[in-house]
């Protein structure tokens, strides 16, 4: 089926436009140039940005794509977790095409489409797989039985999302927003053992009942104390290497616990989703480890990690090739949806 993805959960405007698993086009036009100066995604801003780009990346992805939106067999949304202003833009004109095309609407989960995503790139999805999704609002393991229909959160964070805590420390550290990817390149000129800092609830008690969850404030705490106290000793702050020890301290937990739990599960497949799966220390690091226990990784392109309409479009061409019946048109805008929630209906 060739579907059009629309995405507008946080800043990105993403149309992606898919047959099958072969991606046709992928436009993004993204706001964060404007919520840069207050170091975090304004809700208000996101709205009207979506409003004004909707249309142009609309009319861009069908030029790429080279089809008439006529062409098009479903229409596929965001329909959250995000936020609500933001949502509300894209599942608006998602209905509005929806109804002048005469054509299916499938009101879809945006963390399962950071899952999803990966058949454009690696095919057909194992079933079951293992997912680690990782990105700026969520930190989850997921057992994944089937994408557009039975996904189960054997774990998630119980504070901050991985993609937070790198956003915090970088500001911490005077980079730019989103601070994500200048960790990822100042870290590489850093020594990662030359400062232990915490692995949240990796110690034997916490194990006992957050086997699968993640903690990710105390590490902030502890990369926030050690900067002061170097400042106040009046020595320079080595920026990278702070940065590579941060970066060592998410990843190992983030890789141990999905590896564990794979092992637990008994499954053999570990994909990883959302935009920490961009970081190219945890890519390396998740393959290493991985192999050497017979596991195999998958993670898409640091490019369909982050938020695109391609995964929102790959998503809902897997619920029209599965026969999933597709949303109502009062699909509403579900801001708080479930991670289990993989379609609105
Ligand atoms: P969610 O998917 O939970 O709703 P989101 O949609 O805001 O959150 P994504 O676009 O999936 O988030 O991910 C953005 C996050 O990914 C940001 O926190 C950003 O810093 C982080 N990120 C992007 N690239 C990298 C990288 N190379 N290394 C680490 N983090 C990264
Ligand atoms: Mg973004
Ligand atoms: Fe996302």
């Amino acid at each position: 089926p060739l579907v059009l993805g629309i995405e507008t959960s946080c800043d990105e405007t993403g149309i992606g436009i898919v047959r099958g698993h072969t991606l046709l086009a992928d436009a993004v036009a993204s706001s964060v140039e404007e919520h840069a100066r207050f170091g975090g995604v304004v809700p208000e801003v996101a709205s009207r940005a979506h409003l004004e780009a909707m249309v142009p990346t609309i009319e861009r992805a069908c030029e790429t794509a080279g089809i008439a939106l006529t062409d098009v067999d479903a229409i596929s949304v965001t329909s959250g977790p995000g936020l609500a202003g933001a949502l509300l833009v894209g599942v608006a004109a998602a209905k509005s095409l929806a109804i002048a095309l005469e054509k299916p609407l499938y009101g879809i989960n945006h963390l399962a489409a950071h899952v999803a995503v990966d058949q454009l790139e690696h095919g057909p999805l194992p079933d079951p797989c293992l997912a680690l999704l990782v990105s700026g609002g969520h930190s989850s393991i997921l057992r994944v039985d089937d994408v557009t229909d039975t996904v189960t959160p054997l774990g998630a964070t119980i504070d901050d999302a991985a993609g937070e805590a790198f956003d915090k420390v970088a500001r911490l550290l005077g980079l730019p927003f989103p601070g994500g990817p200048h960790i990822d390149r100042v870290a590489r000129e850093g020594d990662s053992v030359s400062i232990d800092f915490p692995r949240g609830l990796t110690s034997k008690r916490d194990l006992e009942r957050h086997r699968f969850d993640f903690s990710f404030s105390g590490l902030k705490t502890a990369v926030a104390r050690w900067v002061e106290a170097k400042a106040a000793s009046g020595e320079p702050v080595p920026v990278a290497d702070v940065a590579a020890a941060f970066q060592e301290a998410v990843v190992d937990v983030l890789v141990r616990k999905a590896l564990d739990a794979a092992a637990t599960e008994g499954i053999e497949d570990i994909l990883i989703g959302g935009g920490v799966a961009a970081n190219s220390r945890l890519r390396y690091v998740a393959e290493e480890r991985a192999t050497k226990l017979g596991i195999r990784v998958r993670v898409p392109r640091p490019g369909l990690c982050t938020d695109n309409g391609a995964m929102v479009a790959a998503l809902g061409a897997e619920m029209v090739a599965r026969g999933r019946r597709p949303s109502p048109l009062d699909l509403p805008a579900d801001s708080s949806m479930p991670v289990e929630l993989v379609l609105n209906v």
